[in-house]
């Protein structure tokens, strides 16, 4: 098993041990990662260009950032196990299809 599938089966465990995948419809989901998004906007919120490189951005900075990236990446792979995605396929064929445009 890989990473994303051991992370995808400890996500699902995770909502199934506690009821909740009953609420987690493609729709609710898809809203959530939306809500997540700009949780990490917020983050990002009034600081200079400059100012968001790593280097300029607190530990605890960082630390809030790295949580909001993982919220926003654990409702995707929710989505992504839901809806029977492969990520890594579907990565896969996007960058190809950039590939062909850029
Ligand atoms: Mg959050």
């Amino acid at each position: 098993m890989d990473q994303i599938e051991n992370l995808t089966s400890s996500i699902r465990d995770f909502a199934k041990n506690r009821d909740w995948e009953k609420f987690h419809t493609p729709k609710n989901l898809a809203m959530a990662i939306a809500g997540e998004a700009g949780e990490l906007a917020a983050e990002f919120q009034w600081l200079t260009p400059e100012g968001s490189n790593s280097d300029q951005l607190s530990d605890e900075k960082l630390k809030d950032i790295r949580l909001e990236i993982a919220d926003v990446q654990i409702y995707l792979f929710r989505l992504a196990d839901v809806l029977g995605v492969n990520v890594a396929q579907a990565v896969l064929e996007k960058m190809e299809i950039n590939e062909g445009r850029f």
